[in-house]
């Protein structure tokens, strides 16, 4: 029988101990951590997602300051917002929610943020100084899985690790994070050949595709890791699930796996942005 990934369970632990270092953070400079968040448009599931970030601010003792903007916000509308947010002492962590309208020059706005309140680890610069083993705040999915991964013991070292996607909030820094634990990666993505078989070579598969159930279960080789990153409609993710639960040693059920440490990672960066 496989072990499930339980994310839920393991965020929720990481919160526990997130209240208490917010309540000393609170105690020392009397004041309470504020998460900036910044939402372009009205995109459903993003609104959901940043809904999501600021109750987990609360639930941790943390504060939570929602910047809501229109459709129509201009780059560089949004780069004076984050410029001021860079400049606002009271400020941990800023969150620009991915992703942004396309008229938006979204890698400008991510660089833009400081790196000190870089909480989602979305930076160029942060991303370039987690590659090289800098201290860093990683990419939050990414991180999260890492956490989940160290959790249950998960062995890298040495194994085949096979991420399929490459985005720049995920695929990327998921392989960067996997080869700085002395995993052998492997990064496919659309023009990839010979997908399956190069998924069934994996000891660890990370699912990171955003395309509902595209990686089948006759691709997992039995005895594999499984981490699901997708999340789509219907409850179901990047791989079909229920086509490997029975063979492989392990994998993040959906929901209730990778989403939850997104959240609990991001969380988590703030707070030590504001120690
Ligand atoms: P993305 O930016 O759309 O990237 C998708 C990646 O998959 C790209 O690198 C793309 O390759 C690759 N891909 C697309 N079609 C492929 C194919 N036929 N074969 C192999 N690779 C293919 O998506 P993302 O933001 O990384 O998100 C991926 C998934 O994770 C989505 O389901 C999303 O909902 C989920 N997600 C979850 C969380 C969470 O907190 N749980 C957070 C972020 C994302 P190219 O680079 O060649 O186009």
């Amino acid at each position: 029988m496989a072990m499930i990934l339980d994310g839920k369970a393991v965020a929720k632990s990481i919160e526990a101990s997130l209240t208490e270092r917010v309540a000393k953070i609170i105690q020392k400079g009397g004041v309470q951590p504020i998460l900036a968040t910044i939402l372009v448009g009205n995109d459903p599931a993003s609104e959901t997602y940043v809904k999501m970030k600021g109750n987990a601010c609360r639930r941790v003792g943390m504060d939570s300051r929602r910047i809501d903007l229109p459709q129509a916000t201009t780059t560089r509308e949004l780069l004076n917002i984050i410029a001021q947010l860079n400049n606002d002492t009271a400020v941990a962590g800023i969150l620009l929610q991915h992703p942004v309208p396309d008229h938006i020059d979204e890698r400008a706005c991510f660089d833009a943020i400081a790196l000190r309140k870089d909480v989602d680890g979305v930076t160029c610069w942060g991303f370039g100084r987690m590659a090289m083993g800098e201290p860093a705040f990683g990419s939050a999915t990414p991180a999260g899985i890492m956490t989940l991964l160290d959790h249950y013991q998960v062995a890298l070292e040495g194994k085949q690790a096979v991420v399929v996607g490459r985005s720049p909030i995920l695929g990327k820094p998921m392989a960067m994070m996997l080869l700085n634990r002395n995993a052998t990666v492997t990064i496919c993505h659309s023009r990839t050949q010979g997908l399956a078989d190069i998924v069934r070579r994996a000891d660890i598969v990370v699912g990171a595709v955003g395309k509902p159930q595209f990686i089948k279960g006759d691709w997992v080789k039995p005895g594999a890791v499984v981490v699901d990153a997708g999340f789509h409609p219907g409850n179901v993710g990047d791989i079909d699930l229920p086509a490997i639960v029975d063979n492989c040693a392990a994998y993040t059920p959906v929901p209730g796996g990778v989403g939850p440490m997104t959240i609990s990672t991001l969380i988590s960066q703030t707070v030590a942005a504001a120690e």
